[in-house]
């Protein structure tokens, strides 16, 4: 008999029910005992919907990150909040959130990193170490969760993120080295498993992803050192790796003294023999079948034909499952009632994904025909998306196999480029501008709150919209800006904007997937061929720039990022659909410019999201993706000005892309760096102009502008005064007004002052 499982479980709630009831405590709204009493009642929910499983997992529930709870469990807190009084609780959300002076009567504490969970869009409370880095184990946490599952009568597995992940995770704030801890460490996971063992627990699951990177000598020889510790310890280990396949670690994998091993066959299908004959005969293989990363509904039928001799070869050996964690899907499609009907049948959220292995488990252990039914509709669904002619548009595919590298050349070089560019536009030196956005206000908001309701009439929506455009340019003209946006008072989102009005995207309602904490995302779904039926973006520039004689940029969302923020299609490459999106943009961008918008702007914030777990598959990746960017930017004239926008602060290792995008302008963020971010650019002789960002609009903090003319000048160090822009890091949307005349007023007259020098 198969076994069934799960290694994680959405827990923010069908109706994001833990974001309100955290919000509402942080907020003051409510007590401690009310936010338990929801994490509880979510947490009983899961259990429910994962009931027809052999082993649950538990433990995978978190407030607010599974790393911070890792980290809590260890004893693992930064000194800074360490020393502070006050309940566990709001310690917890301290480290997670930071805390102003008033708010803990101490000098303020600031919030630990966020950083992504590998390669998704989840992010994690980073784990500090230094030399006084001690650990101390606090398993209450864990140890409640499991006992609450087992009074429901539940076969719960505990899941804890490896020692070896958990300090790959960390991050040295001195010159101290993370896996120096391993043996400080290894001492308190074996007294957690002894608990965890006490407390009932026959499995325990242990989350070791970094098999799917590439490892150091010395991270694979903590490998082993761990596990021939741990294996000392009672409960059985199910050592889970997920996000890719174990390639050059498998051995090592296959052979690392525990009870059993995950491998994700969603990602790497192709291992599933290799590690099936590799693995000794004693072990366990969990096979994660079920894709845990993405919403399509799962090929059942295909995957028994597979999975049926395999586990006629490994009998109880053999463990069926999701690929990873459910917690990067929203958590049930049968929320989405106004979802196209078609589309519904193709799709599976995190409960549906259950079902689905529940279905497999009992093919497996019962043969075929006892769930003969639910695999023929499974059948027919997979079949109707296959030959779906919303899926498969002619047109597209035959724009595609004429798209060609030709697409991506410019006509001329950069510096041809930048005369004629300069001839157009006449700008000063040191041109201001700014990154997109100006405050999104609540006037904005129930405006497209209304218009979503119908109780606004397009037209009156559409003269609302443009009525706050016009305020954001008489603005920026009081505040003498050298090139003006119209604000993008219109869109709710930089990617559900664009999708919403394209062919072969759709939107969820409830279709959320937690990012960090309390904040969650709606992915659109990319579904089918992209086209564009109409302009997206061209009326709404053309009405700014009739406003003013300046510079008016158009706005667009670039292809690459569009693709990283969505559920994409899993039919095929992510290179393709990239593809399809790059010749959609670059109509939007050939349509402004035959409207006589003179700079353009593609925003490619989510570039570096896309990039793959292992070093050795990054070049490919950059490859077609700045092909795709080059695509959608590269169809202008040499007159037109392309910029592009990234906002995040790391560019050494994909510099060499950021070059080949050749962007007239490119801005970024640099601020919090102290231009120090631009040292990369220099090195590399970075060609075109660059917008070194010269304050951060995460912050409240209005700069001076004495501030700004110190970073530019820092920047004039580092690239020629010819080539700079001054802007902001990124797009204004969630600060007000009042923040930003005045920060705006100052990076002018900076601007002004540098050029008097
Ligand atoms: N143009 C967008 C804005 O200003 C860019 C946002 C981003 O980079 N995340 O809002
Ligand atoms: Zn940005």
């Amino acid at each position: 008999m198969a076994r069934i499982h799960n290694l994680g479980f959405p827990r923010i709630g069908a109706r994001r029910e833990l974001k309100f009831a955290l919000e509402g405590y942080w907020k003051g709204l409510s007590e401690e005992r009310d936010l338990q009493a929801v994490a509880g009642q979510i947490r009983q929910t899961n259990r429910l919907i994962q009931s027809g499983l052999d082993l649950q997992p538990v433990g995978d529930f978190s407030l607010y990150d599974q790393v911070l709870d890792m980290s809590f469990t260890l004893g693992h807190l930064p000194e800074r909040v360490a020393s502070l009084e006050g309940s566990e609780l709001d310690n917890y959300f301290r480290v997670a959130r930071g805390r102003s002076a008033p708010d803990c009567g101490c000098g303020g504490v600031h919030a630990g990193e966020m950083t992504k969970w590998f390669d998704t869009n989840y992010h994690f409370i980073v784990p500090e170490v230094t030399r006084e880095t001690r650990f101390t184990l606090n398993p209450n946490r864990l140890l409640a969760q499991l006992s609450e599952a087992r009074a429901d009568g539940i076969n719960a597995k505990p899941v804890i993120i490896g020692p070896v992940t958990y300090l790959w995770l960390c991050k040295e704030k001195d010159d101290s080295k993370p896996l120096d801890l391993l043996e400080s460490l290894l001492p308190l996971y074996s007294q957690l498993l002894e608990q965890l063992a006490d407390a009932g627990a026959e499995w325990v699951q242990v989350d070791e992803p970094v098999l799917s990177t590439e490892l150091e000598p010395a991270w694979k020889q903590a490998l082993e050192t761990a596990y021939h510790t741990l294996k000392a310890n009672r409960p059985k280990l199910l050592l889970t790796n997920y996000f890719g396949g174990l390639r050059e670690n498998l051995q090592q994998a296959c052979n690392l003294p525990v009870a059993g091993l995950h491998i994700d066959a969603v990602r790497a299908p192709e291992e599933v023999a290799r590690v099936a004959d590799w693995l000794p005969a004693h072990k366990v293989l969990s096979l994660g079948v079920v894709d845990g990363r993405n919403i399509w509904k799962t090929d059942l039928n295909t995957v028994l034909d597979w999975l049926e001799p395999l586990a006629q070869r490994l009998s109880e050996r053999l463990w069926i499952a999701p690929s990873c964690s459910l917690l990067h899907v929203p958590v049930d499609l049968d929320s989405e009632e106004n979802l196209d009907h078609d589309l519904r049948q193709w799709l599976a959220f995190a409960q549906q994904k259950i079902d689905e292995v529940v279905l497999l488990g009992r093919a497996i252990n019962e043969g075929r025909n006892a769930v003969a039914e639910a695999l023929a509709n499974n059948q027919k669904a997979i079949a109707a998306r296959k030959q779906s002619n919303r899926v498969h548009n002619p047109a597209v595919r035959e724009a595609i196999a004429c798209a060609d590298t030709a697409l991506g050349q410019r006509q001329s070089p950069y510096p041809d480029r930048a005369r004629a560019q300069s001839a157009r536009l006449n700008l000063p030196d040191f041109p201001t501008t700014t990154i997109g956005s100006f405050p999104q206000t609540p006037n904005i908001r129930q405006a497209r709150q209304a218009f979503r309701k119908q109780e606004l009439s397009a037209s009156a929506y559409e003269q609302r919209m443009k009525s706050e455009i016009e305020y954001a340019i008489r603005e920026q003209e009081k505040l003498g800006l050298d090139v003006l946006v119209h604000g993008e008072a219109e869109r709710n989102d930089m990617v559900e904007y664009f999708g919403e009005q394209l062919d072969g995207f759709a939107f969820t309602r409830f279709g959320w997937v937690q990012s960090y904490g309390s904040r969650c995302v709606k992915p659109p779904i990319l579904f089918g061929d992209i086209s564009r039926p109409k302009a997206m973006t061209v009326n709404w520039i053309r009405y700014a720039q009739s406003l003013t004689d300046k510079p008016m940029k158009g706005m667009l969302t670039g292809p690459v990022t569009i693709l990283n923020w969505s559920f994409v299609r899993d039919d095929q490459p992510r290179s393709e659909s990239c593809k399809q999106l790059a010749l959609a943009i670059r109509q939007e961008v050939l349509d402004l410019e035959a409207a006589g918008v003179s700079i353009i702007q593609i925003d490619e914030a989510a570039l570096r999201e896309g990039l793959p777990l292992r070093r050795s598959e990054w070049q490919a990746y950059l490859d077609w993706a700045v092909e795709c960017f080059r695509i959608s930017a590269n169809g202008v004239k040499d007159d037109t000005q392309i910029h592009t926008h990234m906002c995040y602060s790391e560019f050494n290792d994909i510099i060499n892309a950021i070059a080949r995008m050749d962007a007239d302008v490119i801005t970024i963020e640099t601020s919090r760096s102290d231009m120090e971010l631009l040292d990369v650019f220099d090195r590399f002789d970075y060609p075109n102009e660059i917008g070194p960002g010269v304050y951060d609009i995460h912050s409240p903090n209005i700069p001076s502008e004495e501030q700004v003319v110190s970073l530019m000048k820092e920047a004039a160090k580092r690239i020629p005064a010819e080539r700079l822009w001054v802007n902001p890091d990124c797009g204004l949307k969630t600060r007000q007004w009042e923040e930003v005349v005045p920060a705006l007023t100052h990076m002018v007259a900076a601007a002004r002052k540098l050029r008097a020098a």
